[in-house]
């Protein structure tokens, strides 16, 4: 696969592309960015994707680069000159090149940058066995709901995942409430059989697999609810999973040292893995 990124208005080769040690994402992570999932060559919920990106930009009152048709071309482009059907896009906007000084500069010019990445290869056991996730406490900011570049929370809590042995961990908060993982929305499913997940406010990333997974519950007549759940209900939940762009749906079968349900993935969960598959090869035979 050719290694090409969009930088700042050019095409380059990957290793080739650089920005400023001047800009604003360098200086004080003074940006936001998208990751868009590629299947059989089409892009999976660009509108969304888009939706989200300009809603990032406006929060930080970053001026958008360009319309929303220009970053279709380039995303199009970006798959293209890659040759990438199974992956994802990459989309990184900053705040731009100015002097080192907090304060918004005047005339900025945002910065943008876009890769194409194949997709990893896909590891049957995840679905087949589901993964443990460990909890840690909550220490992100107010504003988890603009999608910025700075992550360094998020970061060290993968991290903690990984030396544990985990794959993801789910973060805490003050109330003993589920917010999210670190890269991905957190569920539940009760005995009772109703659907839980975090409201999508200031507390966590409103995830586009979240919402599409959202609309396949309430299309298939599930009970749901959009509310924080606690550790504790977690504990005793039938099912839990986790989604996101690059995962999907992954089922999750032990939380710390506790089996969720009877330790294998649940059925619910796998039901609706199969439709969110099934969602996204129909974009593909939309088009
Ligand atoms: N929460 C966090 C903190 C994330 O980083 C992500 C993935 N970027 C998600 C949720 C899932 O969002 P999406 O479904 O849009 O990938």
């Amino acid at each position: 696969m050719p290694r090409i990124a969009y930088v700042n208005g050019r095409y380059l080769p990957r290793d080739q592309g650089a920005v400023s040690i001047e800009d604003r994402g360098y200086q004080f992570a003074d940006g936001i960015y998208e990751v868009i999932w590629v299947r059989g060559g089409r892009i999976i919920d660009l509108e969304g994707h888009m939706e989200r990106l300009e809603r990032s930009l406006d929060e930080l009152s970053i001026k958008r680069p360009f319309a929303r048709s220009v970053f279709a071309v380039i995303l199009a482009q970006c798959l293209r000159r890659n040759r990438l059907a199974d992956g994802y896009l990459y989309i990184q906007v900053s705040r731009g090149v100015a002097p080192r000084n907090h304060v918004y500069p005047d005339h900025g010019r945002a910065s943008v940058v876009v890769t194409a990445s194949r997709a990893r290869p896909y590891d049957p056991k995840v679905m087949e066995k589901g993964v443990r996730v460990i909890t840690i406490p909550d220490i992100r900011w107010q504003r988890c709901d603009i999608k910025a570049i700075a992550l360094l929370p998020n970061v060290m809590g993968k991290q903690r995942a990984k030396e544990a042995g985990a794959f993801e961990a789910w973060q805490i908060n003050a109330l003993g409430e589920v917010t999210e993982g670190s890269v991905s929305n957190a569920w539940i499913i009760t005995h009772e059989g109703e659907i839980i997940t975090h409201p999508a406010n200031n507390s966590i990333l409103s995830g586009i697999t979240r919402r599409a997974v959202l609309a396949l519950v309430r299309e298939q007549g599930l009970k749901l609810a959009e509310r924080p759940f606690t550790l504790e209900e977690a504990l005793v939940a039938d099912e839990a999973f986790l989604t996101g762009t690059t995962n999907f749906i992954v089922p999750i079968v032990k939380i710390d040292k506790t089996p969720v349900g009877n330790g294998k993935p649940g059925p619910v969960t796998l039901d609706l893995h199969q439709a969110y598959l099934t969602y996204m090869d129909k974009q593909n035979e939309g088009c």
